[in-house]
């Protein structure tokens, strides 16, 4: 009798008709890559372990960079660079979700020098240009991204990231109030990017948690409790929609190409 094989799940990877993960090729395919004619890229994402409501998953944010990567890799091919997704760092500063059960933080200088030496080595192997790509938005997280940039070449480092403020201009609503965590946007990103990972049923159920992080933050407040965040999200998941998510994977998709075609000195067309 011919083996049975279960149903693959929906892959971060879907939608895409070829593989375009570093951690797939083989050696000699990486070699063809930093030997080719075209500009060879990067693309690094970085996200937490951290809840995300009682209905997303703890690596939201990873699978955010993720998905909003791969579609960056299409945008960057229409420019003639070759970008290539390397095996992600999930694991971040996660000090707002402390008390919250599966919320695991690194220290920040570990971050920093960690995702340093990764992006080192891959600028040694041939890459021209490493994009750190972060969705995870905790300042001291975001500080420790941005860190592991200094001290390379200019061009040849740079970070995507929604908080810088020409491309959170161009999100959602709720992004730019500051209710950016396990709400309508996040959900919404899930819910494209892999939606059997969303508690549908749950989802649907929560009520608006009308808290600002941007606004607590200010307020010197350091985690989601003392905001009032005592689900672990603000916002309002249960207006989320895959079409959303969508436009907002297209923009923050646009949001890694700009970056890293500006790093290069790249025109895009279109
Ligand atoms: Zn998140």
């Amino acid at each position: 009798m011919a083996a049975i094989s279960p149903p693959r799940p929906p892959s971060l990877r879907e939608g895409g008709e070829r593989d375009v993960s570093i951690g797939t090729l083989t050696t000699k395919d990486f070699a063809a890559l930093a030997e080719g004619e075209k500009p060879f890229v990067i693309l690094l994402p970085v996200g937490s372990v951290e809840p995300h409501g009682p209905h997303l998953p703890l690596e939201t944010d990873t699978i955010i960079s993720f998905a909003a990567s791969r579609r960056a890799v299409d945008l960057l091919a229409e420019a003639g660079i070759e970008a290539r997704i390397a095996p992600a760092v999930p694991y971040g500063v996660t000090d707002f979700a402390s008390g919250f059960a599966g919320a695991v933080s690194v220290p920040a200088a570990t971050l920093t020098a960690f995702v340093a030496a990764v992006a080192k080595a891959y600028l040694e192997a041939g890459a021209r240009h490493v994009c750190l790509v972060n969705n995870h938005l905790e300042p001291a997280h975001d500080a420790a991204v941005r860190a592991a940039t200094e001290g390379f070449a200019a061009g040849s480092a740079s970070v995507a990231c929604p908080l810088t403020r020409r491309w959170a201009r161009t999100l959602s609503a709720e992004f730019k109030s500051g209710a950016c965590h396990a709400g309508q946007y996040e959900s919404s990103l899930v819910l494209a990017a892999r939606p059997e990972l969303v508690r549908e049923a749950v989802r649907e159920t929560l009520p608006e948690v009308a808290v600002s992080l941007s606004e607590g933050i200010r307020a010197g407040k350091s985690t989601f409790a003392e905001m009032g965040m005592a689900s672990a999200y603000a916002g309002t998941p249960a207006k989320a929609s895959d079409v959303e998510g969508r436009e907002q994977l297209e923009l923050l998709a646009e949001m890694i190409a700009g970056e890293v075609t500006e790093a290069l000195g790249v025109a895009r067309v279109g």
